[in-house]
């Protein structure tokens, strides 16, 4: 006779990296939509004109564009990069599983509800 014995504080884990379980089609298509967001910023911030750039200097909305397009930029980079790393999905902060459907809505999410709150 012999024992198994069985571990519960080991996460059963399906694809062998350090991430959480997530389902290999919906990685995919998170993937998609932050490289497109990602190439999307690149290209605004890169067909920016010298002038739109010195206009950003003077005017607000110009500058909260290319604010909101450089942090866009980066933030689809950086999951990318975690994606590669294989720890997409899990708070930067408190190392827990993003729920799935939080990063359905939000792909570039870094952190889970309860940090990103704390955070902001
Ligand atoms: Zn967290």
């Amino acid at each position: 006779m012999t024992s198994t014995t069985t571990s519960a504080a080991t996460p059963v884990v399906a694809h062998g990296l350090p991430g959480p379980a997530l389902d290999a089609t919906l990685l995919a298509e998170l993937r998609a939509v932050l490289e497109e967001t990602r190439d999307d910023r690149r290209h605004l911030l890169q067909s920016l004109t010298a002038e739109e750039l010195r206009a950003a200097d003077t005017d607000p909305a110009a500058a909260a564009r290319i604010t909101s397009a450089r942090r866009a930029l980066g933030e689809a980079a950086d999951a990318l990069a975690r994606m590669d790393a294989g720890t997409f999905g899990l708070c930067v902060h408190c190392q827990g599983a993003i729920p799935q459907e939080r990063l359905e809505f939000l792909p570039h999410a870094s952190g889970c509800v309860p940090c990103s709150r704390r955070r902001s």
